[in-house]
């Protein structure tokens, strides 16, 4: 697939010409959907010139121990996140796959949906650190582009922003092209300590997650210890 732009030849006359889609692909568990990941999309569709980003998250990602919030919840805290963003596509394959979900087959099932495209994975330091563990990663390399934005390597469950540093991405033999964004010491994993903790459960968690997504969890309970 292609979208056809005007262009101006030397003498002026307009002539269109083909140029290959963008296509973005940001998978993640969003449990839940973050201010970096928000971040990180944005800084996808601007820097790569995106016609149009997938945001998929995931079903039980064969990576994660952790049982994950059930996926209807995570769904909805998806819109509310990423809603208000422009060419962006709340994609639910891999909720809905049976079975163990890896990124190879929806880059597969996404090619063929955009025949010629350009295909960008969108990542963050740590899954490119990981990425040679990934199921089948020659073939995702072969298929996409990596786009990977740096993370924080210390996050605190206060989200301080002290002493944070980059991930070292040095011995990465991986081509990869970088995203560039502020650092954002924010992890779907100190949202959860933040909300679970009692007394902070008044506390800014806006800061953490976007209003919506805030008022979502205290409305439905998530995260917090039942005990
Ligand atoms: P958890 O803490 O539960 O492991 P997470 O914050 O890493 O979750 P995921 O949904 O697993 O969130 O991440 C989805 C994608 O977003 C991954 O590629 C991850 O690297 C990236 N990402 C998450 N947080 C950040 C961040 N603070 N900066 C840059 N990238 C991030």
């Amino acid at each position: 697939m292609s979208r056809a732009t005007t262009d101006t030849t030397v003498e002026g006359v307009p002539t269109v010409c083909a140029q290959r889609l963008r296509v973005g692909i940001f998978g993640g568990a969003f449990d839940p959907p973050h201010w970096a990941h928000l971040a990180l999309a944005e800084a996808a569709l601007n820097q790569l010139k995106l016609d149009v980003l997938h945001i998929l998250p995931t079903g039980q990602a064969w990576h994660k121990s952790r049982v994950l919030t059930p996926a209807e919840h995570r769904l909805a805290m998806c819109g509310l996140a990423f809603g208000d963003l422009p060419r962006t596509r709340l994609d639910v394959r891999e909720i809905q796959r049976q079975g163990p979900s890896y990124t190879a087959d929806t880059l597969c099932e996404l090619a063929g949906e955009y025949p010629g495209a350009k295909l960008f994975l969108v990542l963050g330091a740590d899954q490119l650190l990981a990425f040679k563990s990934w199921v089948r990663w020659p073939e995702v390399l072969e298929q996409a582009t990596l786009a990977v934005a740096n993370r924080a390597t210390n996050v605190g469950a206060d989200g301080a922003l002290d002493q944070v540093q980059e991930m070292d991405l040095s011995s990465v033999d991986l081509p990869f092209e970088r995203l560039h964004m502020p650092l954002k010491n924010i992890s779907a994993t100190a949202v959860r300590a933040h909300v679970e903790r009692p007394i902070s459960r008044n506390g800014a968690l806006d800061v953490l997650v976007p209003e919506a997504v805030a008022g979502y969890i205290s409305h439905n309970y998530l995260y917090q210890k039942h005990s």
